[in-house]
């Protein structure tokens, strides 16, 4: 006879759940590099520093597929201490993210993200639309199951002054 937690543990092992991610990152303003944030580029502004392109919105994104499939994180996936990494775009990242994820889980589906940029500047309103365009189009997410949200922090502490922004994202999938 098959007990209700042999029943879990089957469905469990042959797939058909659900899974929450949540991803956080932070990147320092580098006045010599370009603004990269959901595989745009973000004119007229500083960009981020970092080893790839430090797209910290695409980098909480990946924490977040991966913190739901309980995969080695982003920093184990892609170390700072890897040439291989150095100066590539944060898409390509994502791009090799989904391929490992799509090998071990073939059923994966994606349900829905849910993003938030804290920063002074830029303001993500006026690109609101294309990092939403720019997401469904990496992630294979149709737009109206993605949100991006843009926050200042009041003027509080190194986001308010300016040295850096942060990004988090939670999100929903399948498996
Ligand atoms: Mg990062």
């Amino acid at each position: 006879m098959t007990s209700k937690s042999d029943n879990a543990k089957q469905k469990m092992d042959t797939g058909g759940d659900c899974r929450v991610g949540f991803g956080f990152d932070s990147h320092r303003f580098s006045h010599d590099r370009k603004l990269h944030l959901c595989g745009l580029e973000i004119p007229d502004h500083p960009g981020l520093a970092g080893h790839s392109d430090a797209d910290c919105a695409l980098h909480a994104v990946i924490d977040a597929l991966l913190g739901a499939l309980a995969l080695p994180d982003i920093g184990e996936l892609f170390p700072s201490t890897d040439p291989k990494w150095k100066g590539v775009p944060s898409r390509l990242l994502v791009q090799t993210v989904l391929g490992l994820v799509l090998q071990r889980f073939p059923d994966f589906e994606l349900v829905n993200l849910d993003l938030t940029l804290i920063t002074e500047s830029p303001r993500i309103a006026p690109h609101k639309e294309a990092m939403i365009a720019s997401l469904s189009e990496l992630l294979g997410v149709p737009r109206e199951r993605i949100s991006v949200k843009g926050k200042t922090n009041e003027g509080m502490g190194w986001i308010g002054k300016k040295e850096g922004m942060a990004a988090l994202c939670a999100l929903s999938a399948r498996i």
